[in-house]
């Protein structure tokens, strides 16, 4: 394996940060999780711009102009000769002080890791997920708003710790006014009446791109999408339910908080999105 850290590549053993880094002292940096299929990096356009546009908010600048970071990404790819699998892109402020000032850091870094993922076991996306409401709301946009894909993800954590201790994969997390955001990881979808619903992002979620994808795909297959204030009833009443992310892709949610949805088995329309996604993704 090739890990590539600021222009140069080391072995898995060799890869390593500085424990001054700012991205391990405070969790200060970005990053983005990316898919190889079949040899091509998908949306690497949209994961660029939402890594740039996460740095823009945390007064981060990247020490690479977007053109560069791009071909730096795919080098890495065919480095490590991938043709199916999952890139992590980090953007680190870099080494500095103690202390968290991040002024202090001359210079962000930049590591890329190519590697495999598999979040769920094959059985999941089969016969669905049961995931439960977590107690921790998801962090809101005026502390620090969800659409900034940063490495301080301890909010996300503290639900995932609740989901594991209730015997579950995933958590689903309310804004502070009770609005469904998303999961820890991943995006949440419903259907109800054969209309497909998702939150609003600006309700405190990653505008996550497996979530644009879906989007884009209900379109193609003719399924009406509304992105909307969802509650906990909208999704204990739904027909079908599932979750979307890079790492994800598209996992079907057969119950919530023991509530069994729809008859408990991954619904028809989810199966027709996976379908039209994969197809998305093979073009
Ligand atoms: N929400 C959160 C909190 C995430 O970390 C992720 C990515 N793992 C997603 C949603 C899904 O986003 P994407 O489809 O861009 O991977």
């Amino acid at each position: 394996m090739k890990i590539y850290i600021d222009g140069t590549y080391y072995d898995k053993d060799e890869a390593k940060v500085s424990v001054f880094d700012h991205g391990l002292l405070y969790g200060d940096g970005v990053f983005e999780g990316i898919r190889i299929y079949g040899g091509k990096v998908f949306k690497l356009d949209e994961h660029l711009e939402r890594l740039y546009d996460s740095a823009a908010a945390l007064y981060l600048t990247i020490p690479m102009a977007r053109e560069d970071l791009a071909r730096a990404v795919r080098d890495t790819v065919s480095a490590n000769e991938k043709h199916d699998g999952y890139i992590r892109l980090i953007v680190t402020r870099g080494r500095g002080n103690l202390g968290l000032n991040p002024f202090t850091c001359d210079r962000a870094s930049v590591i890329i890791i190519v590697d495999d993922i598999q979040l769920y076991p094959q059985s999941c996306y089969e016969e669905g997920i049961a995931v439960i409401t977590a107690s921790v709301r998801r962090t809101p946009p005026d502390c620090l708003d969800p659409r900034i894909k940063s490495l301080n993800y301890l909010n996300n954590i503290m639900a995932k710790v609740e989901a594991i201790q209730a015997g579950c994969l995933e958590a689903l997390m309310l804004s502070r006014e009770g609005y469904v955001a998303e999961c820890t990881g991943d995006n949440v979808f419903f259907i109800r009446g054969g209309v497909l619903v998702t939150p609003d992002s600006a309700q405190g979620a990653l505008a996550g791109i497996t979530r644009s994808t879906v989007i884009e795909a209900a379109g193609q297959i003719g399924v009406p999408v509304r992105v909307a204030c969802v509650t906990l009833y909208d999704l204990y009443t739904a027909d079908e339910c599932f979750l979307t992310g890079t790492a994800a892709e598209l996992i079907p949610v057969t119950r919530i908080d023991g509530r069994v949805i729809g008859d408990g088995r991954p619904g028809p329309l989810t199966a027709d999105l996976k379908r039209a996604f994969l197809a998305a993704v093979a073009a």
